[in-house]
């Protein structure tokens, strides 16, 4: 790491034990870092935060427990004052109050890079600036790409066919192979670069434009799926659907047809779908669920678990696979809590005999603990970002190929670096 970009990082320290923050200071020196703060408790922070004439923070070590401003309230003012801020806690509280303290922070739009379990380790804390460091990178790039769009500027992109499906793999953990990928939707902005869902979808979904969609997204799929079969990669391809396309009773006749036409069998299909608790018209999306059953698509409950999506559905829904949220899965293998939740609805797949998949698996861990509590296929960053189908194409290839020289190869540590 370049000494100059380390005498940069600006630091502040909010801790009201004199000797405890005086080691962290003193652990920063020693990284290197001399443009350190100190503070004895909220109020304090937030008056240096006020002086123009010290510059910008980057970084906010902050105990939770403080006389006067404690560190719940800090963390408040802090999100109204300078958002982008990043925030490690410190406490020795127990793990879910300090989990909950960075959830309540994360809402108030601060970036919590972590927590410390006092007294602090100097590696802790390098750690956390390293975090910190690939962090900003990263924003950097995506507040570059980030942009508002009017529903105009989708629906002009709709027409110049600026949108295509990307591929995020999903293995089955017990052969190692890969069995599938889901389907998700770019926008290849000629201005702005590779956009993501979430600055397009709910426009279209607010203006009643998502069945259009959802038809180009299927049909560019399906075509993906045939090619893929053409090449030898016999895999199932998901696609999203959208609640509101639930409600047409020819939704079924008019998906069907679209993978047909592509040649494709119904069987590699699957559809990822949500319900949600305001769902209007339920006898409807039935009807349409249990047509596309009947023709061999897969079902998938999309975001099992959250508000969206709940056992309710279970019985009522011929589905064929149960799909944990990644928001329960990444950091199951810190939370005690979030880790009885995807054991338990892992277990519940199995007993109502559908396949469980976990999504947003981006790392070793998870992926040990997944498979020791028996889930069947995983998807997440640890395997691959969703990527071009080309380039889905040639990872199918090389993974195999590497499966072939190294059965032990398939958890996706070697790939997720190619
Ligand atoms: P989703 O269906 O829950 O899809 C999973 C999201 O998690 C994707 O975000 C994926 O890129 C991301 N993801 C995958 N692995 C990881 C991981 O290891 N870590 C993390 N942090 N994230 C991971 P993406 O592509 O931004 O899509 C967001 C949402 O937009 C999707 O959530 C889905 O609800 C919606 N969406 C995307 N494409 C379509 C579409 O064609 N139609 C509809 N109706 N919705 C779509
Ligand atoms: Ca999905
Ligand atoms: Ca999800």
């Amino acid at each position: 790491m370049a000494g100059g970009v380390m005498e940069n990082l600006q630091i502040l320290v909010v801790e009201d034990h004199v000797f405890q923050r005086k080691m962290i200071v003193h652990m920063l020196h020693s990284l290197g870092i001399r443009n350190v703060r100190q503070a004895g408790n909220g109020l304090q922070a937030l008056d240096t935060m006020g002086d123009r004439q010290l510059g910008q923070l980057d970084i906010v070590l902050c105990d939770l427990d403080m006389p006067e401003m404690d560190g719940m309230e800090f963390l408040r003012h802090l999100s109204e004052r300078q958002p982008n801020l990043s925030v490690v806690i410190m406490s020795s509280m127990e793990g879910p109050l300090i989990t909950s303290v960075s959830k309540m922070a994360k809402s108030y739009g601060v970036k919590i890079l972590g927590a410390i379990e006092k007294p602090a380790a100097l590696e802790q804390i390098a750690e956390f600036i390293k975090l910190h460091r690939q962090r900003s990178g990263e924003l950097s790039v995506s507040v570059r790409s980030w942009h508002n769009f009017t529903l105009d500027e989708v629906l002009i992109g709709l027409k110049k066919d600026q949108f295509l499906p990307y591929l995020q793999p999903k293995v089955d953990m017990q052969s190692g192979r890969i069995v599938g990928a889901e389907a998700l939707a770019r926008w290849h902005h000629p201005e702005y670069g590779v956009i993501s869902p979430m600055a397009f979808i709910p426009l279209l979904e607010s203006n009643g434009s998502m069945d259009e969609f959802t038809f180009m997204m299927l049909e560019k799929t399906a075509k993906m799926s045939r090619q893929l079969h053409d090449n030898g990669q016999l895999i199932s391809l998901s696609v999203n659907l959208s609640l509101s396309s639930l409600s047409d009773t020819k939704l079924a006749d008019k998906i069907t047809k679209i993978v047909r036409d592509a040649s494709v069998d119904p069987h590699h299909i699957i559809l990822e779908v949500t319900e949600s608790a305001a769902m209007t018209n339920v006898a409807q999306a039935l009807e349409n669920l249990a047509r596309l059953r009947m023709r061999g698509f897969g079902l998938s409950i999309d975001d099992y678990g959250t508000g969206f999506s709940s056992m309710q559905q279970l019985t009522r829904v011929p589905f064929t696979e149960l799909k944990i949220d990644k928001s329960f899965v990444s950091d199951c293998t810190n939370n005690h809590a979030l880790r009885v939740i995807v054991e338990s609805s892992i277990e519940l797949a199995r007993k109502l005999n559908v396949k469980s998949i976990a999504e947003g698996v981006e790392n070793q861990g998870e992926w040990n603990l997944l498979r020791e509590m028996n889930c069947d296929v995983v998807q997440g960053y640890f395997i691959s970002k969703p990527m071009s189908d080309k380039a889905f194409y040639d990872f199918c290839v090389t993974y195999n190929q590497r499966r072939k020289s190294d059965p032990n190869a398939v958890t996706g540590v070697h790939l997720a670096a190619a």
